[in-house]
């Protein structure tokens, strides 16, 4: 059958997901007829004869949980698409294989033929409203208000009302190189900072993150794998915040207050979305450009000129070679900037400060 000649294992997926919509419209008409069709329909698409692949029982699951009540039907139909994509283990280059060799059986007999063609021509493109199929549950799902209040322990400021006060921040990491390296001069400078840490980072440096936490330092959000989220909608939002909550509180026992936009990038929807959620959306007001090569001269010398009271500077803990610039840069500005009158504060400590 022209069909199942050459066909590539998305196609083949996106075969089987067409059909079981197309199963799953129709019995919930109260049909019969259409998941006879859809059973045909598999065995004709199917890669081997016989094979008994994930993909082949996920299809079988599909059309069985189409049967189960209205409530959980489109969760369940989802989830065995899914399943039905990634055949088990060894399975994916048979099929592949099997796919392209053109040897795909043809359908038992011509009633299976022309129920299949039926069934091509009128699956319904995924997105066409049905009737009998329940509103699905994602919306509920992007809600802003999925994110957890945070649970970080609210800071006060200390200091003198008027002092003049500066932040120190370093985003990307942590890793078990630079972090460490920065946090001893940190420790020698009895200085604080703030560090926004990206979640896939914080899975694997629990022993820093915890570090970071003791010698007085913050920790903020800086989403899980540095994605723009000023590009994101708000499901792909609150994941990118949500995971790296989760991993921080694993390390560090608390759901942090702060988060940074990677690149800075911000969306109203993303302002929205950490308000809602009684979130700090964290800036800066001098970019040091460490990230980009910059010079430890130069750097220097933009801090020494652009940073004023109540300033925030943007350093890297981790991202590529350049950090090791940051690592030089780091004790110099704090010894000017000390010279020059400033107090070393975290975030939420300016934060606290400001609305003193
Ligand atoms: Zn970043």
């Amino acid at each position: 059958m022209r069909r199942t000649r050459g066909l590539g294992r998305k196609k083949y997926a996106a075969a089987v997901t067409a059909v079981m919509i197309l199963a799953g419209l129709l019995a919930g008409c109260g049909s019969e007829e259409p998941q006879h069709s859809a059973r045909v329909e598999l065995g004709a698409a199917m890669p081997i004869e016989g094979d008994s692949s994930a993909a082949g029982k996920s299809a079988e699951l599909a059309v069985a949980a189409d049967l189960q009540p209205a409530d959980g039907e489109a969760s369940q139909v989802a989830k065995v698409v899914v399943a039905g994509d990634s055949p088990a283990e060894g399975d994916d280059g048979d099929a592949k294989e099997t796919a392209g060799s053109g040897d795909a059986p043809e359908p038992a007999s011509s009633e299976g033929v022309e129920l299949a063609a039926k069934a091509e021509a009128t699956t319904p493109p995924a997105k066409q409203p049905a009737v009998t199929t329940p509103p699905a549950k994602q919306p509920e799902a992007v809600k802003p208000a999925a994110l957890d209040i945070p649970t970080e322990p609210s800071v006060k400021f200390a200091g003198k009302k008027g002092a003049k006060l500066v932040a120190l921040t370093f985003d990307d990491g942590p890793d078990d190189h630079f972090t460490p390296a920065i946090l001893d001069i940190l420790k020698e400078k009895k200085v604080h900072a703030t560090f926004f840490t990206v979640g896939i980072q914080v899975k694997r440096h629990a022993k820093v993150m915890k570090r970071i936490l003791q010698e007085g330092s913050e920790i903020g959000n800086h989403s899980y794998a540095h994605k723009d989220l000023s590009k994101l909608d708000s499901l792909k939002i609150v994941e990118q915040i949500k995971w790296t909550d989760i991993n921080i509180n694993k390390q560090i026992g608390y759901v942090p207050r702060l988060v940074r936009a990677p690149y800075g990038a911000v969306s109203p929807l993303l302002k929205d979305i950490v308000k809602q959620n009684r979130r700090e959306l964290v800036g800066w007001t001098v970019d040091t450009r460490d990230w980009e090569g910059s010079t430890v001269a130069e750097m220097r010398a933009n801090v020494s000129k652009n940073t004023h009271a109540g300033g925030i500077i943007l350093m890297h803990s981790f991202g590529n070679k350049y950090v090791n610039n940051t690592v030089q840069l780091l004790p110099q500005i704090i010894e000017d900037l000390k010279s020059k009158g400033f107090t070393f504060v975290t975030v939420s400590e300016l934060l606290a400060a400001k609305k003193k």
